[in-house]
């Protein structure tokens, strides 16, 4: 029996083939589940369209986080489309390189505003849409990363939207518990994708991991996508506003 057989799966974030969501979404298939899937503009719609049609998405609309009509928008696409839905990916992160380029010290309010309101708010408002719509035991899933608690050079300004990622994770769960609904962080490792190219020093990031990791490598989006899988699954099933590491054991390396 594959283990999301006929689960409806709501995936926010593909930009291409070498996104987090991609291999999540394509894992997903694997395991049964339909997909419904988002892209944030046209000029990504070109690519992202394609990719759902071989992965033989029900429905591929675009949504821009900071739009309030894409949220009444995906709503009532899911209604039409699956009726309920059982698994939410949030995949999405955003910073102004201008902001992530300058000391963190400078970061400007515009920036902050506008990094929280699409890394972090979005969470929020994306469950509060659909808090109908989540069947009973269904799963909401966002990506971090451990410059959330730790200092990791040049990551600033986004290491301070991925701890309220996380604890927006940690507050969510109360409200979607009460709905038997589940809420988890996945905290990937570094993987070289289009977000990531905007870190300065990203390469440095991947190179320390390799070296001083317990696994002595990076992890990939197939190693996240694995544990999406069980996060979404009913194998987790008394997990929830937790974020799990999927870092090689990165994060327990103290020197
Ligand atoms: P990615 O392929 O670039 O995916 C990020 C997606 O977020 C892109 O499709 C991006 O679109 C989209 N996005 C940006 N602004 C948006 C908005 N206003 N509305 C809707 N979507 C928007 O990169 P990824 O590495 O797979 O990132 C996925 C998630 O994993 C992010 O939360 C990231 O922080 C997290 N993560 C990544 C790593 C890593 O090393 N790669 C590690 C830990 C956690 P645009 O391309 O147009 O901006």
């Amino acid at each position: 029996m594959k283990l999301l057989a006929g689960k409806k799966a709501v995936i926010l974030g593909i930009a291409n083939e070498r996104s987090i969501a991609y291999s999540i979404a394509k894992l997903f298939k694997d395991e049964g589940a339909e997909l419904g899937l988002t892209y944030v503009n046209e000029a990504l719609g070109k690519r992202v369209i394609p990719l759902s049609e071989e992965l033989g998405a029900k429905f591929v609309i675009p949504m821009d986080v900071t739009v309030d009509g894409d949220y009444e928008n995906l709503k009532k696409v899911v209604e039409k489309e699956f009726g309920h839905v059982d698994i939410l990916i949030h995949s999405l992160a955003f910073a102004n390189g201008e902001d992530l380029k300058k000391p963190f010290i400078e970061t400007s309010r515009e920036g902050f505003a506008q990094a929280m309101d699409i890394s972090a708010y979005s969470l929020m408002k994306l469950c509060n849409t659909l808090k109908d719509s989540f069947s009973e035991e269904a799963s909401v899933l966002a990506m971090t990363y451990h410059g959330s608690v730790k200092i990791v050079k040049n990551y600033n300004l986004m290491g301070v939207a991925k701890a309220a990622l996380e604890c927006i994770t940690r507050y969510l769960s109360i409200d979607l518990g009460e709905r038997k609904v589940r809420i988890n962080c996945i905290s990937a490792g570094p993987i070289r994708t289009l977000a990531a190219s905007g870190i300065p020093g990203f390469r440095d990031i991947l190179k320390d991991v390799e070296e001083r990791s317990p696994l002595k490598r990076n992890v990939t989006q197939d190693d996240v996508a694995n544990t999406a899988v069980y996060l979404a699954s009913r194998l987790s099933s008394g997990v929830t506003g937790q974020v799990i590491y999927v870092d090689s054991g990165h994060s327990q390396v103290a020197l």
